[in-house]
């Protein structure tokens, strides 16, 4: 059986951007993905772009994902955009916590995602799919592994039907999480979340600030490649290649591709894993 895929975009800011994605969509569309899911800004801050994008991606056919923050919302406002999704005929929604910058005042009136997750059950019942966030190297504010997988089953115990991952680069902290879920009786599906790499100093950036790890000898050889950004790209898609085909061969159940709006990456992983649709 072939793996299931699900991809993800950001909402884009301009007209331009909004042009590109439509192209992006259309030639992921070609993988036939499970659904594409479409980020959301901290506080609500992408609440009309997301709202707009996943209803494009829905107009052309396809199963479309909001991703939806609870951090420095009230109830009202959550409810009111699970009603517009509801009105717009979408099935499914990755259920976050967020983050606000910091400096940012009010915390609103939910501070955990299971909080969120249990007022989408409450407000729904089972019209929503539910996802959720896991990690696999623990979130950076987690106090301990424990702590966070606690905080993750609660999410599970809430209502959610399946979890994506953090990205990661080592498959070891992948199948140990899930080991640790699974001992914990949470049973819910797992898939890892998989960032194709484009620019190394960026992804640096990035991994620092969300907890992920990128393992020594990956950051040597990107560091040696200086700014030849055709080696940095080779060597990316054959890393991420070979981290997708020992998931798979472990059982992963499906494969989340952070796209970052580009289709390039994702589609020639794919098509090195035999997964082009
Ligand atoms: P939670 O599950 O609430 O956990 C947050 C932290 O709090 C963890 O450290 C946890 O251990 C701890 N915790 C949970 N409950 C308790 C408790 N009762 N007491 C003490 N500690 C507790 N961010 C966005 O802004 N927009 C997006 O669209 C977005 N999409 C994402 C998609 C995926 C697949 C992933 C993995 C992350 C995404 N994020 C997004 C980032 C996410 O919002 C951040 O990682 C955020 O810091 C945590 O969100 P969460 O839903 O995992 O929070």
């Amino acid at each position: 059986m072939s793996t299931e895929i699900s991809i993800e975009f950001f909402p884009p800011t301009t007209a331009e951007g909004a042009e590109k994605l439509r192209a992006t969509c259309a030639k992921l569309s070609a993988l036939k993905p499970a659904f594409f899911s479409v980020t959301y800004g901290a506080g609500g801050s992408t609440r009309e772009r997301t709202f707009a994008t996943v209803k494009e991606i829905a107009a052309a056919g396809f199963q479309a994902a909001p991703h939806l923050s609870c951090v420095g919302s009230s109830r009202a406002s959550i409810r009111e955009i699970l009603q517009e999704y509801m009105d717009a005929g979408i099935r499914r929604i990755v259920a976050l916590r967020g983050d606000l910058p910091s400096g940012a005042g009010a915390a609103g009136e939910f501070r955990y995602a299971n909080e969120l997750v249990e007022f989408i059950r409450a407000e729904t019942g089972d019209r929503f799919h539910i996802e959720v966030a896991a990690y696999p190297e623990w979130h950076p504010q987690a106090r301990s592994p424990r702590d966070d997988l606690a905080a993750f089953k609660r999410k599970v115990d809430a209502g959610a039907n399946s979890a994506i991952t953090q990205y990661f680069y080592n498959v070891d902290a992948y199948l140990n999480f899930v080991d640790a879920a699974r001992k914990m009786g949470i049973a819910i599906p797992i898939v890892p979340g998989i960032m194709p790499i484009g620019s190394f100093s960026k992804l640096a950036r990035f991994s620092d600030a969300c907890g992920a790890e990128i393992p020594r000898w990956m950051r040597k050889a990107f560091e040696s490649y200086g700014d030849d950004t055709d080696s940095i790209r080779a060597f990316g898609l054959d890393v991420v290649t070979r981290l997708c085909e020992k998931l798979i061969a472990e059982g992963a159940p499906g494969l989340h591709f952070y796209s970052m709006n580009m289709a390039g990456p994702t589609t020639e992983i794919c098509r090195r894993l035999g997964l082009a649709g």
